[in-house]
């Protein structure tokens, strides 16, 4: 076997032979100075098998692959129907390898088979294909002036080289999201996903190659964070960085761009998301929607519903619902197709997620379910549910990614609004209530860039997304995005006056 694929056992038995380089010029290489690290399965906490990781070169590397091709092939130099078109075969490409894919990604992430192929994979196909469908559609404007002898027109011009570091808890959908608007757009991608989860972003790449793209489009450099997301972020020839991670390597990735070139910067961070149900909603639909909003993908959400404020006079009764939903969810196996949790992705995320319920308990939190490891191999929690918090506990304030909800009853829709936006976060909010005027109203006021009512935690490939407050800066999703990769440009066109 070649430096650069290995062969994995997936849970089915079947064997196959997956990239593990560097994806530089459409061709898997290993780091030039032969560094590796090591991917670990979740659910046997055993490794998978080791990947190149990139180091400073390797990121220069790819940079000016990403350089040649934005000047050359794509760019101005592919219109949009033909990068549409590739887009297209790519989608195609995904969803006839749905299913390898899926294993692949509850083997390096631990997320159950059914919903990487049905959810995660089968948005990622939508996403594709709705950027692609603007690839040929993104104008400009023809601006009347002031001047009867002039035209102005804007263009929407690629960017140019994007590097695009993405976290582990979507992987391919987090890939998808970043790469579908910026090909769209005609930008060229440096894309580097989290150290623990590398497996499927390689294994797409060989789609890359297959669908037709040129070399250099798109390159994918798996590394650590603070040595290949450093040095792409740093880059002096790197036009733009899309993040989605924590808000404190936002932070850092502000702090490079400011200190390098000043490239435009959007970051997708993290959340405290509140979901409020007051008196008049359907009890038993908010309860599996509140489930929903913190067990969807063991809690590792970035729009987590963690903090579910209930109105005084449905309390007990919302509560006993909720116990019983959070006690009927399975966990364990995730190639077993009835499986809703796994296992939390790394031991690093496992101690993390323990480490807040034990101090909840600590703090005087009430436990009403779960409250600790499940099983005893394989990185899997209980979904948890506490009560008797107050505002100031950690639990309350600071982010878990886990399958933790901290619960407390309100008595008024002003103190709900005020419970739900003290938090320096604004990424998502939900509220369940059958009475119209209050949900105009309370949606209004939470401070959110994505409010659901009567459901929680649903996106829309056509819907933007994106944070208030420290949760982010810019949106994704729909055509919002699209400003994300382009530089808009005025020509300003004189057909008549003449200087004396
Ligand atoms: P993280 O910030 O640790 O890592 C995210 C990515 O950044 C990884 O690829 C990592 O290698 C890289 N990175 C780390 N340090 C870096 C540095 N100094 N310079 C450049 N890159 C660096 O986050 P994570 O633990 O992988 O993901 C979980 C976080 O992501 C949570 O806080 C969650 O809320 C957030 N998240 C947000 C969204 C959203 O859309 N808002 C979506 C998913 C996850």
């Amino acid at each position: 076997m070649s430096k650069v694929h290995t062969t994995i056992a997936l849970p089915t038995g079947q064997k196959i032979t997956i990239p593990t380089g560097l994806f530089i010029n459409n061709e898997f290489v290993p780091a030039l100075g032969g560094e590796t690290l090591e991917t670990v399965n979740p659910s046997t906490e055993e490794v998978i098998c080791s990947v190149s990781a990139a180091q400073a070169a390797d990121i220069d590397r790819a940079v000016q692959a990403a350089r040649t091709a934005f000047k050359t092939t794509w760019g101005k130099h592919c219109p949009g129907t033909e990068r549409g078109k590739l887009m297209h075969k790519l989608a195609d490409l995904m969803e006839r390898d749905a299913q390898v894919l899926a294993e692949l990604e509850a083997v390096d992430n631990g997320k159950p088979v059914k919903i990487a192929r049905d959810f995660d994979i089968g948005d990622s196909v939508g996403c594709i294909r709705y950027y692609a469908g603007w690839a040929d559609k993104n104008h400009g404007q023809t601006i009347e002036t002031n001047d009867l002898q002039k035209l102005a027109y804007t263009k929407h011009e690629p960017i140019g080289v994007c590097g695009q570091i993405i976290p582990w808890n979507y992987p391919i959908q987090m890939w998808a999201w970043k790469v579908a608007p910026a090909l769209a757009c005609g930008c060229t991608i440096v894309m580097k996903p989290s150290e623990l989860t590398p497996l499927s972003a390689l294994k797409l790449c060989e789609l890359i190659v297959e669908a037709g793209f040129p070399p250099g489009v798109l390159n994918c450099v798996p590394g650590y964070g603070a040595v290949a997301g450093h040095a792409l972020t740093y880059h002096l020839d790197v036009d733009k960085v899309a993040f989605t991670g924590s808000t404190i390597t936002g932070r850092k990735i502000m702090e490079a761009a400011a200190k390098s070139n000043l490239k435009k910067v959007t970051l997708e961070l993290g959340g405290k998301s509140p979901n409020l149900i007051f008196e008049s909603a359907d009890l038993d639909q908010a309860a599996n929607w509140c489930l929903l909003g913190i067990t969807y993908n063991m809690g590792q959400d970035c729009t987590a519903g963690s903090r579910v404020y209930v109105q005084d006079t449905v309390y007990d009764k919302f509560i006993q619902l909720l116990v019983k939903k959070f006690e009927q969810v399975k966990v364990g196996n995730p190639y077993d197709e009835k499986t809703f949790n796994g296992p939390l992705v790394s031991k690093g995320q496992f101690e993390k997620v323990l480490g807040f319920i034990e101090e909840g308990k600590k703090a005087g939190a009430k436990v009403l379910t779960g409250g600790g490891r499940e099983g005893t191999k394989g990185y899997f929690v209980k979904p948890t549910i506490f009560a008797g918090v107050h505002p100031e506990m950690r639990i309350v304030k600071e982010e878990i990614f886990g399958p933790v909800l901290a619960v407390a009853a309100f008595k008024t829709e002003a103190e709900a609004i005020s419970l739900a936006n003290a938090t320096t976060y604004g990424l998502g909010a939900g509220l369940h209530s059958n009475d119209a005027k209050q949900c105009m109203r309370v949606s209004g006021a939470l401070e959110a860039g994505t409010v659901w009512v009567n459901q929680y935690n649903l996106l829309n490939n056509n819907v933007p997304f994106g944070g208030y407050k420290q949760s982010g800066i810019g949106r994704e999703l729909g055509q919002y995005a699209l400003a994300n990769y382009t530089n808009v440009k005025a020509v300003h066109f004189n057909y008549g006056e003449e200087l004396e």
